[in-house]
């Protein structure tokens, strides 16, 4: 055992090619060192201020409720999911995929009536299910999640979007596997609601959940605000539905707080604040399209590169996310005991799989500061020496060589 009270923690070299988290880029350690401010210091707020509009490019959307939740990922969502909805709101959720059941467990715990389009793990949901789930269920809100890492694929919004918008119908998307590495555009795709996370594409931690809020979003969490005695209650006052069960992730006091009123909530993770002020910097100076255009690159590469080993894919290729890559498991290996070598030989990371997948593909990831050459080849090289060493016969040298050919 270490003595861990005598000497500090440090992290094995590891490059992480799962599903996330992925390796920080350096940028972003460096923005989250930096000495701390207080709450309310002009600094502190300026920053704040120069963060929404930051991811303001970075979701390419004009709105002003474009902030941070203080919270992994995971939190986002349960914030959009516990302010928009009232218990007994309707709700419909396409569940293909892990995330998909979460969208449905959180929206149940908010009290909502759930009505889920059950798909096949590895399908996305068609715009006229949606429209037939909106004409027989009457929700308020459609939940759906962008790029189920579960699954790889990439859920095509452009139609559902505007479809559901001109129903009248509010849009909820989960997209913190998929900004950044996947075309996403919140504005002109009129969704209403979208969070997200650093610790995948946007090269960050995990830890803060950026998220973005529609106008109409805005007024039906602004219709439930509380109105108490005390408290100045802005400039909204007719309260109407319940209560927003969470004190944490009551968006209309997280708004309080972000916007110019500066009302005191929760103390700001200045040093998440700091680096995801940095994340999103490090994707507009690139260029949104042109990070999209390197994750498909990278994960083009590093498909190319498994196929070539002789391995087969996982799912419709055409609908998968750009950063992420399922590969059945040859049935001639043990799954845990290839990546375990992966592991400690090569300091490699590559994800295993959940639910009916589990045991039957890896999925591996090239997102953020991973979506790189040399990492996808390290991973490639060493998965072919892995799976050589566990006796499946491939052509050796094919994987990096076809990789390479994608660069080209
Ligand atoms: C990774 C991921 C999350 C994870 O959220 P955390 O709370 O940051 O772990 C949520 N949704 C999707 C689609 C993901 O891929």
């Amino acid at each position: 055992m270490s003595d861990y009270l005598h000497e500090s923690f440090l992290p094995p070299p590891r490059l992480l090619m799962g599903p996330g988290p992925i390796n920080c880029d350096p940028r972003v350690l460096r923005a989250m060192s930096y000495q701390l401010v207080g709450q309310f210091d002009p600094a502190m707020t300026r920053c704040m201020t120069e963060t929404m509009a930051l991811y303001r490019g970075v979701f390419k959307t004009k709105n002003p409720w474009t902030f941070i939740v203080d919270s992994t990922a995971r939190g986002g969502i349960e914030a959009a999911m516990v302010s928009l909805l009232n218990p007994g709101d309707k709700v419909v959720v396409p569940v293909f995929g892990r995330f998909g059941l979460l969208l449905k467990e959180i929206a149940e715990r908010c009290g909502a009536l759930v009505h889920t389009l059950d798909l096949e793990w590895g399908q996305v949901a068609q715009p006229e299910q949606i429209e037939a789930a909106i004409h027989r269920f009457n929700p308020k809100l459609v939940a759906l999640v962008q790029g189920d890492t579960s699954t790889t694929m990439c859920q095509p919004l452009a139609d559902i979007g505007p479809m559901c918008f001109d129903m009248g119908v509010l849009t909820y998307c989960d997209a913190t596997a998929s900004l950044g590495g996947n075309d996403f555009r919140t504005d002109e795709w009129k969704i209403s609601a979208v969070t997200a996370g650093l610790q995948k594409c946007l090269s960050g931690p995990s830890g803060s959940a950026p998220i973005t809020l529609s106008s109409q979003a805005v007024d039906e969490i602004n219709k439930r605000r509380h109105v108490e005695a005390g408290i100045k209650a802005a400039h909204h006052t007719e309260a109407t539905g319940s209560r927003i069960s969470s004190n944490y992730f009551d968006l209309a006091m997280i708004m309080d707080y972000w916007g110019e009123e500066r009302l005191n909530h929760h103390t700001e993770a200045t040093s998440m604040l700091y680096g995801a002020r940095e994340c999103a910097r490090i994707l507009l100076e690139e260029g949104v399209d042109n990070t999209v255009a390197r994750h498909k690159q990278n994960g083009d590469a590093l498909a190319a590169g498994l196929r070539a080993m002789g391995l087969t894919l996982y799912g419709e290729q055409s609908q998968r996310m750009n950063n992420v890559v399922g590969v059945y498991i040859p049935e001639q290996v043990n799954g845990d005991r290839v990546r375990q070598q992966m592991l400690e030989d090569f300091g490699i990371e590559i994800g295993t799989s959940f639910g009916p997948l589990h045991g039957v593909i890896w999925r591996i990831g090239t997102m953020g500061y991973n979506a790189r050459r040399s990492a996808v080849l390290q991973t490639l090289a060493s998965l072919e020496q892995c799976l050589l060493l566990n006796g499946l016969k491939l052509p050796a040298g094919a994987a990096v060589r076809q990789a390479l050919s994608v660069y080209q």
